[in-house]
């Protein structure tokens, strides 16, 4: 691997951008690798989260949480004034030392424009060094993903390392499938693989593997883009009623919500709940800590649905009124 925590020759602050679709294990490797000191002792860690509300502070330690919209986009200014102050802190206050950024990036964005934006700013320019462009790419899901998402092929293309997660999970055929692909949409990334965060070598794969076979995509598919929802379930929620609930929603809208999200408060614990497609991972209890306004808020990722649609079919479902809007 190269050294992705060295210094920059110039002084400039090295920044990686860290990106991949939703539930590709961008943070799940942020976190292995931060805690790894990858990145070396002085790194500052900036999180963009497209819901209003991120639910990963809690996992990371210290990091400026860009809240509020994604930054290739609609957040784009305010990741651009962040950075700059955080080159202004680093420039003005000698005890502030900063070796490297990490930006992870929203499962919605497009680390291309984001590169871009970067680079095309005046001031940035000369206190920044893009380092490299990460993507994580789930094994298991690419190739579905890729083969009708316009960003998932984006977010490849934008890559110098693909950092390919779940391979464990992956048969060796339909991992040399997706390398064929991957390698077809950029050929030039470099390809590593991780499990849970820890960097693994590539399985020995069967030769010959021919590339999924991808259609040109317009990003007006008639599907609607994909957008992040809120929704507001009270501290006394049915743990097993929810559950059930979501269960029946994924296996009926799994193909439209592409990202469930959100730490609940069970008897047992702060749960952390994440679904993928219609695959619900193994729930993880967090440390126990006040609640910061953002417990119970499940953020849910998809599209075809209006915001309200989603509350009304929980408490309809859950027998009860639903709690003021929120979010
Ligand atoms: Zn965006």
């Amino acid at each position: 691997m190269r050294g992705i925590w060295m210094r920059s020759d110039d002084g400039r602050l090295r920044l990686t951008v860290l990106g991949g679709y939703l539930g590709s294990g961008k943070t799940t490797w942020l976190r292995h690798q931060l805690h790894a000191g990858s990145f070396g002792p002085h790194v500052h860690v900036i999180v963009n989260e497209a819901a209003e509300t991120p639910v990963d502070d809690a996992l990371l330690g210290q990091v400026t949480l860009l809240a509020g919209g994604c930054c290739c986009c609609v957040g784009q200014g305010a990741l651009i004034a962040a950075l700059r102050r955080i080159c202004n802190t680093r420039s003005q206050i000698a005890a502030a030392r900063m070796d490297a950024i990490v930006l992870e990036t929203s499962g919605l964005a497009d680390p291309g424009a984001i590169v871009a934006a970067i680079q095309g700013d005046p001031v940035l320019v000369n206190h920044i060094l893009l380092a490299e462009t990460l993507v994580a790419v789930d094994a298991l899901h690419a190739v579905s993903q890729l083969t009708t998402e316009p960003l998932g092929r984006r977010q490849v293309g934008a890559a110098d390392r693909l950092i390919l997660t779940k391979t464990d999970a992956c048969a060796p055929a339909d991992l040399a499938a997706l390398r064929a692909t991957l390698a077809m949409l950029n050929p030039v990334a470099e390809v590593t693989a991780a499990i849970l965060g820890e960097t693994v070598a590539l399985p020995l794969l069967p030769q010959g593997a021919k590339a999924a076979i991808l259609l040109p995509l317009s990003d007006e598919d008639g599907r609607g883009p994909i957008l992040p929802t809120q929704v507001q379930v009270g501290l006394d929620i049915d743990w097993s009623a929810f559950a059930l609930w979501l269960s029946a929603l994924l296996h009926a809208r799994g193909d439209d919500l592409v990202r469930v999200k959100g730490v609940i408060r069970t008897p047992a614990g702060r749960l952390l709940l994440q679904t993928v497609r219609r695959v619900v991972q193994s729930p993880e209890i967090l440390p126990d800590r006040p609640d910061q306004g953002q417990d119970n808020r499940i953020v849910f990722i998809g599209r075809g649905y209006r915001p309200a649609d989603l509350d009304r079919s929980l408490h309809q479902f859950l027998g009860r009124p639903q709690p003021a809007p929120s979010g």
